[in-house]
């Protein structure tokens, strides 16, 4: 039997717009195949040692929280995050979670905030808040059965840019995504994967909730052939209502 170790970082500080909803969607899913899974939080004094794990969620927080958690992230669990990122465990990180990934916040006065660095990333923040509903497409979800397109929630006041090395996750159909300036939204390195999407976001794109626990498992049974199928039937209905309603 497969079992999937999942770890929850700052599920007390960092879970806006239902971002917990992610390691339902995920814990569920693999529950209906009949692979086990477990569930660890892990928070402001606990010890992250990420190679138990085989999928880190790390959720989005305000800048008071990320404010709150920045001593703990940066002297405890720094090296264990960029070396789980390096050794190419799957990493979801969502809207502050995602910039807090990258190398550097720049806030309003123009004070630089260092940041874990594992991606090659970094966040101004903007005059004006990027809020609304945001649909994006994503070229490794594309099938014959789906165009690709992920739908979720944003309110960032933070632009992220992308650098060398680091792909969008996807390019913006419709909302702001990074910044409202190149229209990509959201970031790929290894199996790290970026986005400002709140909403929850899994559980209104499951194809990229299998994504992610495939990729888990191939990581974890080299010999493993892919998952079964799931009755994504009313999961599919909303997300093709909520896009129509989003892009037409
Ligand atoms: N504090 C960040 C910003 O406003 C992230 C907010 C969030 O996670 N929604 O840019």
């Amino acid at each position: 039997m497969y079992e999937l170790n999942i770890c929850h970082l700052y599920p007390d500080l960092l879970n806006l717009y239902g971002d917990r909803g992610n390691i339902i969607s995920l814990s569920k899913r693999c529950q209906w195949r009949d692979i086990e899974v477990n569930v660890q939080n892990i928070s402001i004094g606990d010890t992250f040692c990420y190679d138990g794990y085989d999928i880190i969620f790390m959720g989005g927080g305000q800048d008071y929280e990320q404010t709150i958690l920045q001593d703990d992230l940066m002297n405890n669990k720094r090296k264990g995050i960029i070396e789980a990122v390096e050794s190419g465990k799957v990493f979801l990180a969502i809207c502050g979670g995602f910039q807090l990934l990258g190398k550097y916040y720049r806030t309003h006065t123009g004070k630089d905030i260092e940041c874990i660095g594992a991606l090659n990333l970094w966040t101004h923040a903007g005059e004006t808040r990027l809020i609304g509903n945001l649909v994006f497409q994503v070229d490794f979800l594309k099938t014959q059965n789906h165009n690709g397109y992920v739908v979720g929630f944003e309110n960032h006041a933070g632009k992220s840019y992308l650098g060398e090395g680091v792909k969008p996750l996807g390019k913006v159909i419709k909302g702001f995504g990074n910044n409202g300036e190149d229209g990509f939204e959201g970031a790929v390195y290894k199996n790290t994967f970026c986005t400002y999407s709140h909403g929850s976001l899994l559980p209104k794109n499951p194809a990229l909730a299998d994504h992610l626990i495939m990729l888990a498992l191939l990581n974890k049974y080299p010999d493993f052939q892919g998952l079964a199928p799931l009755d994504d039937e009313l999961e599919n209905l909303t997300r093709n209502t909520l896009i129509k309603r989003f892009t037409e």
